[in-house]
Formats: C-alpha cells, structure tokens, sequence
C-alpha cells in the first residue's frame, strides 16, 4: 500500500540522509564521553560537542557558553520558566504569556500558578497575533517574565518578537522566546531581538528527535536559573547529564544546513503553500486560519464549514498524513483557534498543513485534489448532527 503524503511537518520532521551520516561515528568510534577528560575518546566527543555548540551559537547570534543542551524544547521551556521562577521567586511572582503558546510553556505556567506565581494569559487579534498595546498594558513592576513564541506550530504566524524584546528591555523584564517551529526557518538573533532566554529544538529541522537547546544571556542582563536537573553538573551545572553526542552533532549539522539553504528552501516552500491555498481558496466555506503574510511558508490552516471534521480526517488519511484541530483522544477544541474566536465546530472541521523540504508540486496537487473530492462526497450524505 502507497503510503500517504507527509504534511505534518510542524508535528515532526524526517532526518536529513546527510545529518543522519555526520552522526552515524558517534554512535560507534567516536562513542566517547564528552566529560571524560582523561582519553581521546573523550576529547573527541568533547570537540564535536563543541563544535555543534558554535554552529547553534551563531545562529541565533549567541555565544558558544550561552547554549544549554537539552532534551528537546518542552525541556528547555521548562528550564526557561521554572528555573527563572525559582532563581526570582523572592522579588518578582507576576509573569505575562500568550493563550495561544505551546502547551510546553503554558503547563509550566500554570504549575508555577499553585506555587504562588501569578500569570496574564494574553488573547490575540483574530489574526493570531500580539496587541503590543495589550503587552505593554500587562507589564507591572513585580513582572518577572515574558514568554512569547516565534512562530506558532498551529497556524504558523509570527509574533513581532523584536518589538515585544524592545519592550522587554524597555521595562527590564526578561524575554523567553519559544522558537521551536522558527529555528533555520526564519532569521533569529538574540541581540537585535533582545531575546534573554530562547528554546530550540532539532526535530522540527530534518534533525533527530530528543535534542535541543534553550540559550541562556550572559551579560546585559546576565540570566540566573535554578537547575531543573541535579547531578553531574554538565553544561556549567545548568543541566546535568551525560550530553547525548549523536544527536549534538546531528543538531548542529541540521542547522548549518537549515540556515545555508534557508532563503532557497522558503521560496520553494511558499510557491506549494501559496499553490496549495489558490486551489483550496475558491471551495466554499473555506477559511483561513492566522495571518497570510505574518506567517511561516511552510503553513497553511483552514476551517471548513458544513463538514464533520472526523469525517473529514477519516476520508483522508489514506492519502495524506496531517493534523486537525482537535486532539482526537480529547476531543477538545484546539485553544490556538479557540483564541481566535472561532466556533467550536470550526475549530474541530480544520486542517493543518505543514509543508517541508521533501513536499512536491505533485503532492501539493494531488492534496488539493483529493481534499475537493472528499468535501464534495461528505457534504452530499445526509449530515447526523451530533
Ligand atoms: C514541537 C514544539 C515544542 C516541543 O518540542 P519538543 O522538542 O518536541 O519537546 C515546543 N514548542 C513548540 C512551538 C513546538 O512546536
């Protein structure tokens, strides 16, 4: 059986044949410990460590002892929020988010809630984005943390991030920026962004799952956190752990080959969004979810109207692998399109396409294809409301 075409790409991406090569050595010669100082096995580990950290740096516009490694970005969220509540807690208990966050910086926020802190879950425009006005309203003089997200892996519009780090610094608040779905897709940089703490995560960009990284300012203003993770004291004790090498190494490779095709690849990938959205645009009761142009080019979201959204999955799933707006186990209505002010029946009929380096011409057509036939069959049967 031909397997479906993949565009769920905000859900995962595959591994580049060419980050998978660099990493194959340090499965087996090179499998040394980066902390064992006393033997080439270690040296060499330790070196490409290293080496992943100054590609990672520099992309964002960091310095090599800002990088933290982790486990992935709900980790690296969590140290952001936690470890920054914890070294803080005794000055500053207010923190200001966004409704529309990924779970991974919601949750944290609402564990620090029962420990005594307090948090403004911002709404947004209905296009998805951030009303600095609303920002700037929020910020008070106990306001410890901002924590707003590049772009967001629902609908993939990008939050004014370097206006909201302007107004950071403005105020001395810190910015955590969750920029999981922006890494070597969009240019990013610490400085000109006044970023203070930042979250990555390789699986999103043709590398492997179960590494990524939070950056951490060092100076102007230097950024203490309270450890999530006692134990060796690795990564200048902010992380302890044996660092996971294969993965470092195939982080650091993904990125050097996101950033130097990156301008190439949007271009590419924004001709098949925008094909993709041309033949799904004149289809009644189609709408678009976030903004068009404050938008990743790699995302397209739209709820359908007078269609079952499960039906809708289930007609599909043979031919293409995606996500819709609602978790299926739970049932529940996504909270992105929620905060956009859309019905619960709209948010349950809607589809998220998440275009990649691997997308063709020929899938996009054959999608759109397939998503017109499927719409025209169910829309005929009778409807059973539930
Ligand atoms: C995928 C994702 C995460 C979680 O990252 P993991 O590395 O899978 O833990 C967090 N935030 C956003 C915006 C994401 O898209």
């Amino acid at each position: 059986m031909k397997r479906p075409i993949y565009l769920d790409n905000h859900a995962t991406t595959p591994v580049d044949p060419q980050v998978l090569e660099t990493m194959l050595p340090y499965f087996t010669e090179q499998f040394g410990n980066p902390a064992s100082a006393g033997h080439v096995y270690g040296w060499e580990a330790a070196a490409a460590v290293e080496r992943s950290r100054e590609i990672i740096a520099a992309s964002i516009g960091a310095e090599p002892e800002e990088i933290v490694f982790t486990s992935g970005a709900t980790e690296a969220n969590n140290l952001a929020i936690k470890g920054l509540a914890e070294a803080y807690f005794s000055d500053c208990r207010h923190l200001i988010t966004v409704q529309t966050e990924h779970r991974a910086v919601l949750d944290p926020c609402a564990y620090l809630e029962t420990l005594g802190f307090e948090v403004t879950y911002l709404p947004v425009q209905k296009n998805g984005l951030l009303d600095l006005t609303l920002l700037e309203q929020a910020i008070r003089d106990d306001t410890l943390l901002v924590s707003v997200m590049a772009a967001n892996n629902e609908i993939g519009v990008l939050q004014p991030i370097a206006e909201i780090g302007a107004l950071c610094r403005r105020y001395e608040v810190f910015f955590h920026c969750d920029a999981a779905q922006a890494i070597a897709k969009i240019p990013l940089n610490v400085q000109t962004q006044n970023i203070d703490l930042m979250s990555l995560t390789a699986h999103k960009v043709y590398g492997p799952k179960g590494i990524g990284a939070l950056y951490v300012r060092r100076k102007n203003p230097r950024v203490n956190l309270a450890p999530q993770l006692h134990g060796g004291g690795q990564e200048r004790g902010r992380r302890s752990g044996t660092l996971y090498t294969p993965q470092i190494v195939g982080f650091g490779k993904a990125v050097e080959i996101g950033l130097a095709q990156m301008d190439e690849e949007n271009a590419r990938i924004q001709q098949l969004r925008d094909r993709l959205w041309q033949q799904l645009q004149p289809l009644e009761g189609i709408y678009l979810n976030g903004d068009l142009d404050q938008r990743l080019p790699h995302n397209l979201n739209i709820s359908i109207e007078n269609v079952d959204g499960t039906a809708l999955l289930l007609a599909l799933r043979n031919t293409v692998a995606l996500s819709t707006g609602s978790a299926c186990s739970s049932g529940k209505p996504s909270h992105v399109l929620t905060a956009l002010g859309r019905s619960p029946a709209l948010c349950r009929a809607s589809l998220r396409f998440g275009l990649g380096r691997f997308t063709t011409t020929t899938d996009i057509d054959h999608v759109a294809q397939t998503l017109q036939q499927t719409l025209h069959s169910l829309r005929k049967m009778p409807t059973k409301t539930p």
